[in-house]
């Protein structure tokens, strides 16, 4: 069975799904865990704010609107940063001992031959301590990145709902519903139809009808939505069709760094298109048929396959 996830690998590069089918089929999830954690602090971050909606009320000034909206939400940022800085300086522990290990065994003789290979080693063992100190600074300039795109979302949602009370004359837990969509986040979905399954970010409900939201906290393109995330918010359509027996007509993709919603309708030409893409997909993954691909700076930067890529 297809995952989303081994979409969005093809849509990121045919030849990274192809080693990573054939040649690991380890999933790492240390390399995941921070984007999803992050990725779920938004969600909860989404949540928290649609509570504190419910406590504003329309004579409040808006400053007083600001403060109650931001009630815990800079507490949840405070926690899971800490989970993230916790998990790293594991890390650097276990590198730490590893190399000490190293160190302690170094007490017996060894022979030339045998000293070449141990500096060798305390060497990379050097280069994976400095990687891990550099995720240190990638982790505090991420906290920064968040808690400066929440102060502007809370600006935001200030502004329109203090706009949006004064207007209907309502306090906040009447008007949640304009800001905030009776929804489900992170739901599985498995289909034996389609042999797909994976995990939708948020499905909105409204009146009967059925919305996948993809979050994203990528940057947006000036206009419109990124291919690979329409291809996977058409996944999405699809996986919801089939477990709530519904018809999807649009989807949205929201760029949370913006805080933007962008539509994508699922029509016939999507679903072809994203049928056409699957047996591509599956003939890489079932077929082990090499792709051909153009390398490219940006993309190949940070893959774990360059090397064999460069020796290809
Ligand atoms: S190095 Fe570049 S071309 Fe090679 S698998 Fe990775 S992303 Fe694809």
């Amino acid at each position: 069975m297809l995952s989303i996830s081994t979409i969005k690998t093809y849509m990121f590069c045919p030849l990274k799904l192809y080693f990573q089918s054939e040649i690991d089929e380890i999933y790492d999830e240390e390399e995941y865990f921070v984007p999803k954690t992050l990725k779920d602090l938004r969600i909860d971050i989404q949540d928290l704010l649609h509570k504190n909606l419910r406590l504003v009320k329309k004579d409040m000034e808006l400053k007083e609107i600001e403060e109650t909206l931001s009630k815990g939400v800079f507490n949840q940022i405070e926690t899971t940063f800490e989970i993230i800085e916790e998990l790293n300086e594991t890390k650097k522990e276990k590198e730490r001992r590893e190399k000490s290990s190293i160190y302690k065994d170094s007490n017996i003789e060894f022979l030339d031959e045998d000293r070449q290979i141990l500096n060798a080693s305390l060497e990379d063992n050097d280069g994976t301590l400095e990687d891990l100190d550099n995720e240190e600074d990638e982790i505090k300039k991420l906290k920064d990145e968040i808690i400066d795109e929440v102060n502007l979302n809370l600006k935001i949602l200030s502004l329109k709902a203090s706009q949006a009370m004064k207007n209907l004359e309502k306090d906040g837990n009447e008007i949640q519903n304009l800001f905030f969509q009776s929804s489900m986040y992170n739901t599985l979905i498995r289909d034996l139809g389609i042999d797909l399954i994976g995990v939708i970010d948020k499905i909105e409900v409204e009146k009967g009808k059925y919305f996948p939201i993809l979050l994203k906290t990528s940057n947006p393109p000036s206009k419109g939505v990124w291919q690979s995330d329409e291809i996977e918010l058409i996944a999405n359509a699809l996986l919801v069709e089939g477990e709530f027996n519904t018809y999807i007509t649009v989807g949205f993709v929201e760029y949370l760094k913006i805080g933007e919603r962008r539509p994508i309708v699922i029509d016939t030409f999507a679903r072809k298109k994203f049928f056409k893409l699957l047996t591509k997909i599956n003939k890489i993954v079932e077929d082990g048929e090499i792709p051909h691909v153009k390398t490219s700076v940006k993309k190949c930067r940070n893959c774990e396959y360059r090397e064999l890529c460069e020796k290809a």
